[in-house]
Formats: C-alpha cells, sequence, structure tokens
C-alpha cells in the first residue's frame, strides 16, 4: 500500500530524535518558544497549549495573548511567562529571539487572528507551527503561506483541511495522502492531518500515525498536539521529525491511558508527556 517514501512511523524513530540531557545542559539548549493563543471563553486552549509545551522540557516558554486572558492564566501557569500582545516592543523582541513559535489555539476567526499571524511570520525567523483559528483565518488568502516557504507546519483536522482547500470532509478523508501531499508541496509546508492516522507530510517523506484513538476525541486535545510539535521544533528537531515525533507521542499518551479512562483529556495526556518521555529517551 505504502511506496518507499511513506512510512509508518515507529517507535525507534521516536526515540532517535528526543535529545538527551547531560551534565552541562542549560535552559537555552532545550529552546525558547511562544504560544499564540486564547480568547475569550477559550481561555483553556492558551493554558493547554503553554503547559504542554512546558511539560514537554521546553527551556523557557511565554504565552502570548490579549491581556484579559493573561490575566486569567498568569496564576494557572506558574512555570511559563504571559505577555500581553498588544505590548508590541516586547512581542518583537521575543518572537525575534524565538527558536519555534505555536500559533492559533482558540483565538478566534477574525481578521484580527490574520494580522497577528501575519507579523508573527514577518518579524520572527523560526519555526511556526500553525492550528486551528491560525488555519481558519487563512481560507481565503493563501499568501501568508506562500511568503513564507519552508518553515511551517500546519495541523488541521478535518474540517479545517475542508476549509483551507475547499475539498468536501468525506473527499479529504479518502484521499488524506494525497490531499496532504499536494498541500504540502504546493506551499512548501509541513502537513499533519489529524485523527485517525493522523498524516504527516512534507510532500515529498509521508508519515502514517498509529498511535491514539477515538478516547481522544474532545475539545483541547488538538491544542496539546501544537504544543508539543511547537516544544520539539524549539529543541532543535527538523521540522518533520517535530510533527511526526509529537503525533506518535501524543497519541501513544493518549492510547495507553485509554486502558483505563473512558475518556482522556488533554489535562490527562499533559501530564504524562514527561514520563514518557523519560521511557522514550
Ligand atoms: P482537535 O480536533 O484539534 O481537537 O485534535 C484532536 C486530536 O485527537 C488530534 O491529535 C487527533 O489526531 C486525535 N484524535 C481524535 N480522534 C481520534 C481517533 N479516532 N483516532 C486517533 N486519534 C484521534
Ligand atoms: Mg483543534
Amino acid at each position: 500500500k505504502y511506496d518507499d517514501r511513506e512510512y509508518i512511523t515507529n517507535l525507534d524513530l521516536v526515540k532517535n530524535n528526543i535529545k538527551e540531557k547531560n551534565k552541562f545542559s542549560f535552559k537555552s539548549d532545550f529552546g525558547k518558544v511562544a504560544l499564540f493563543a486564547g480568547s475569550r471563553g477559550f481561555t483553556g486552549a492558551a493554558y493547554i497549549s503553554t503547559q504542554s509545551a512546558v511539560k514537554c522540557g521546553s527551556g523557557l516558554t511565554t504565552l502570548v495573548c490579549e491581556k484579559y486572558v493573561q490575566d486569567i492564566l498568569s496564576t494557572k501557569l506558574c512555570e511559563a511567562m504571559t505577555l500581553d500582545i498588544q505590548n508590541k516592543e516586547k512581542v518583537k523582541k521575543l518572537i525575534s529571539e524565538c527558536d519555534a513559535i505555536g500559533f492559533g489555539c482558540g483565538m478566534g476567526d477574525t481578521e484580527d487572528t490574520y494580522t497577528k499571524l501575519k507579523y508573527v511570520l514577518e518579524n520572527s525567523k523560526c519555526p511556526v507551527v500553525i492550528d486551528a483559528d491560525g488555519l481558519n483565518c487563512l481560507k481565503n488568502k493563501k499568501d501568508l503561506l506562500e511568503k513564507h516557504p519552508n518553515r511551517i507546519i500546519i495541523t488541521p483536522h478535518l474540517g479545517e483541511m475542508a476549509r483551507l482547500t475547499g475539498y468536501s470532509i468525506s473527499h479529504i478523508r479518502d484521499n488524506k495522502v494525497d490531499v496532504a501531499k499536494e498541500f504540502a508541496q504546493k506551499y512548501k509546508t509541513i502537513v499533519l492531518l489529524k485523527g485517525y492516522e493522523t498524516v504527516i507530510t512534507d510532500g515529498n517523506y509521508t508519515y502514517i500515525n498509529p498511535t491514539g484513538n477515538s478516547s481522544m476525541a474532545n475539545g483541547g486535545m488538538g491544542d496539546t498536539l501544537l504544543g508539543i510539535i511547537t516544544s520539539f521544533a524549539g529543541q532543535g528537531m527538523t521540522n518533520l521529525m517535530s510533527a511526526v515525533c509529537g503525533a506518535y507521542i501524543h497519541g501513544y499518551i493518549g492510547e495507553n491511558l485509554s486502558k483505563d479512562l473512558y475518556t482522556v483529556n488533554a489535562s490527562d495526556v499533559i501530564a504524562q508527556i514527561p514520563f514518557v518521555m523519560k521511557e522514550f529517551v
């Protein structure tokens, strides 16, 4: 079924990509990341994506969000920093220094989200992982993708991919590999198309993720994945491997927890990330 550039992700590949800590390691060795996320009614998305990067081992993690989101989360996020997105000078400095940026969870499908994404892409050089409303706001405007080749990872579910491509959900579900590859080639991005057997591709090499199950089908789960992938990219994995290993670990944790839990929630996955990283390193 799979040609010689299509693989099912295996555990050895994931283990080979996780960075070992040595006695001289310093927090700067584990990456500085920023998460742009959250809006009124969607503070959870900001919490989950940020805390996932923290638990995945990022050296320094900052949530960049509107002040009302910052005020709600700054006591809940005790290991991450928070920054008011309207503080342009500090945001510009932060993103110019970041090793990876995650963008879009719970931000709202608005013109304002598009403007923020444009600013982030134009004022940073690092990999940018885009999910949720960061993708929804691109549905009629692909210019941002065209202007920033070879640095973006997109993580749509079927509905978000339908909005991005104009294809129907059923067409995408039946042609997941082809649709993901076509998009990745056209825009020179990494595409991670979520769901049962998540597909990850750079348009050339394609991986099918064997982990995870439908106990993970609930709100917040994709925000965890974005935090993990952003953390890996910031720790120095390639963009393709960040997405491949992120999907594997995320699904591995969810599937394991589902042996004991009827439904697995994002906070359950977050708590397990450092244990599984230790198991795999
Ligand atoms: P989102 O739709 O953005 O909340 O993301 C949901 C996450 O849960 C993605 O990482 C999916 O791959 C995963 N997920 C949801 N349903 C399933 C399923 N039936 N099998 C495997 N993974 C799933
Ligand atoms: Mg989502």
